[in-house]
């Protein structure tokens, strides 16, 4: 006896109320398993938890806007992501960016039409049962898993912040080059980010913590006198 399929799971981020429960009402009605968030960063953490089938991302959000929600989440997942814009400058603005999101859809749109486009991207995208798989990266005694979000340091699992672990991932991604503080602030933190390029030294400095033989000595991410920093692998 085989177990049937589970129902492909969808995430949408919406804040406008109205819409994100008509769309949450028509997806379960065609029988998907259906996960909401009202905010960016509430969408962003779902999609790392719960790793959904497919994603309806709205642009305009409180927390983080989609467009650097889409960002982050390509860092480290394939998932299709349609992006849902108002009218006006948004699609463009969204068509233009390379935000890594599979399609778009222009406010208001009729159901029927985005229920096809979620039906044709799912099935263009991989197996469910094959998870877009996250390789395991490793770098000297540390192992990334990107799909659990983890890293390990001689098989001892790292506790690291959600920041942490972004801005070891970009390290990661790029050795061997010099990156000044502002590059790192605008790559890990987006550019909505407040705070000065002072984060990053604090962030740096507990990261050495956790990766470093040495932290008073390190030699894994490099302080780049009057640049910035630079990871060595
Ligand atoms: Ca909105």
């Amino acid at each position: 006896m085989t177990t049937p399929p589970a129902a492909p799971k969808v995430l949408v981020v919406e804040d406008e109320e109205p819409l994100l429960f008509s769309l949450a009402h028509n997806l379960r009605r065609e029988g998907y398993t259906v996960l909401t968030a009202a905010r960016g960063d509430d969408g962003l953490r779902l999609a790392r938890e719960q790793h959904p089938d497919l994603i309806l991302l709205d642009v305009m959000l409180p927390g983080v806007d989609g467009i650097q929600v889409c960002r982050l989440l390509r860092r480290n997942t394939t998932v299709p992501i349609i992006m849902l814009t108002a009218l006006g400058g948004e699609s463009a603005r969204v068509a233009g960016l390379d935000t890594g999101a599979d399609d778009y859809v222009t406010k208001p749109f009729g159901m029927r039409e985005l229920l096809a486009r979620i039906r044709a991207l799912l099935r263009r995208s991989a197996p469910r049962d094959e998870p877009a798989a996250a390789p395991s990266v490793v770098s000297g005694d540390l192992r990334f898993d990107q799909q659990r979000r983890s890293v390990a340091r001689d098989g001892q699992p790292l506790k690291l912040k959600p920041k942490e672990y972004e801005l070891l991932l970009f390290f990661l991604e790029h050795p061997g080059r010099v990156f000044t503080r502002e590059q790192i602030l605008d790559a890990v933190w987006g550019d909505d980010f407040e705070g000065g390029a002072r984060t990053v030294d604090v962030h740096v400095r507990w990261l050495r913590q956790k990766v470093e033989p040495d932290a008073a000595n390190p030699v894994r991410i490099r302080t780049v006198r009057g640049s910035g920093y630079l990871f060595e692998g």
